[in-house]
């Protein structure tokens, strides 16, 4: 007895549907290596995908897998590569005027340089942030009382609330896909 089962067919372009969903899987897989701390697992993907999203012209995108490709290449003991990888994630972000929105996952980076002995590409990077401010330096960190999901809804990727671009107070953009994750206030009494 065998059961048919309906097919199903997400709705838009016929063609667009099969490649989104296929890089959305190896988004999925890349962020489950970053999360397992297998930098040199995920960042031949995010490489990857980062190079598709900025041919396809698709920079915000591709901005945010550049920096997630960063930090693997960082944590992978190659800051000169991080350096590059930082610096076409700012290229494209800033072409989408999405810089002082990244600013804190940039400020990550640097930081992560920092931390790493890597002084003199920390030092590039600051400059090259500092001066795409418009010399204000970096914006300061917003905290806010909101609370995000856990989980990117569009990737899966994990939310964190010191790690994310805030779009507004109540929304954020994932920093693997760019997608946006909504905040839901606090809960307070009353
Ligand atoms: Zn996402």
């Amino acid at each position: 007895m065998a059961r048919r089962r309906p097919l199903q067919r997400s709705p838009g372009r016929p063609g667009a549907a099969p490649a989104r969903d296929a890089a959305l899987k190896a988004l999925r897989q890349a962020t489950r290596f970053v999360e397992a701390g297998e930098y040199a697992r995920a960042y031949p993907i995010l490489k990857r995908l980062a190079d598709v999203a900025a041919r396809r012209g698709m920079p915000r995108r591709a901005g945010y897998l550049y920096l997630q490709a960063a930090r693997a290449r960082l944590e992978m003991g190659e800051p000169r590569d991080a350096l590059v990888l930082a610096q076409h994630a700012i290229q494209h972000l800033a072409g989408v005027g999405r810089v002082e929105r990244a600013s804190r996952l940039l400020l990550g980076t640097i930081q992560a340089l920092e931390d790493k002995g890597y002084r003199e590409q920390a030092v590039t990077l600051r400059a090259q942030v500092s001066a795409l401010l418009g010399g204000s330096g970096l914006a300061p960190s917003v905290l806010r009382q909101s609370t995000l999901p856990t989980r990117c809804p569009s990737c899966n990727a994990p939310v964190r609330p010191d790690q994310v671009s805030w779009i507004d107070g109540r929304s954020v953009e994932c920093v693997f896909c760019g997608g946006v994750v909504r905040a839901t206030d606090s809960a307070t009494d009353g």
